[in-house]
């Protein structure tokens, strides 16, 4: 099973790749760009690393086995990194998910119409219980112990510095900004309560994150 899925998404990704490659990179990515599956990547989706080889910009990606399990995901995340990617080799710069990489997410979604908004975290990355996030980008990581020494280790997208956020997050697994939505309950649970009287707390919470879901996508 591994084995085919495996097979089926390596597929799946180098015919996305070539697809996006042309409708929305006009072809300017190496067609041989590395592009990998990692199945120990556990705390994101994907990430983008970034080197100078012999004054060429370079790019490889990689997609996590574990988080990207379904077609949606696969797509949703490689183009994502792809943008990550084009910031660097085309536009010479990082910037995290600033104005550069921004404009490739439009573009994607111009291209491709059918695909959902392209947002600035993967939202659907394995809930740690600890969020680091990076103080010029907005970049997060999730750990799951305070194991991050914020004095060495700098953000991949823009070389920021981190920062610990807030309380670890809850069960739920509301995955990458707790304290945002722990603010989001304390601002709805109320009003939710009251529309919904018969609502048991498991129910409330779970509406909640529904809202603050589609509410965090609406934003970015
Ligand atoms: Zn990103
Ligand atoms: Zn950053």
């Amino acid at each position: 099973y591994i084995k085919q899925f495996k097979k089926n998404y390596e597929e799946l990704t180098s015919r996305l790749f070539k697809l996006y490659n042309e409708t929305i990179f006009e072809k300017k990515l190496p067609e041989d760009m590395s592009i990998t599956w990692n199945k120990r990547l556990l705390r994101t989706a994907g990430y983008c690393a970034y080197k100078r080889c012999h004054g060429k910009h370079v790019a490889r990606i990689e997609l996590s086995t574990k988080v990207c399990d379904n077609a949606e995901r696969v797509r949703d995340t490689l183009i994502h990194e792809l943008c990550h990617a084009a910031v660097w080799m085309l536009n010479q710069r990082t910037d995290g998910h600033g104005p550069y990489w921004k404009y490739w997410a439009r573009k994607s979604n111009l291209s491709h119409p059918e695909l959902p908004i392209i947002s600035r975290c993967h939202n659907y990355s394995i809930s740690t219980k600890y969020t680091y996030t990076c103080t010029q980008c907005g970049y997060q990581i999730g750990r799951h112990s305070k194991s991050l020494d914020t004095t060495k280790k700098v953000c991949g997208h823009c070389h920021g510095r981190f920062e610990l956020m807030g309380t670890p997050g809850s069960k739920e697994g509301t995955p990458r900004t707790p304290n945002k939505f722990a603010l989001f309950v304390k601002e709805n649970y109320g009003s939710a309560k009251k529309t919904n009287s018969d609502f048991k707390h498991k129910e409330i919470m779970q509406l909640l994150s529904q809202q603050f879901a589609e509410k965090t996508k609406l934003d970015s």
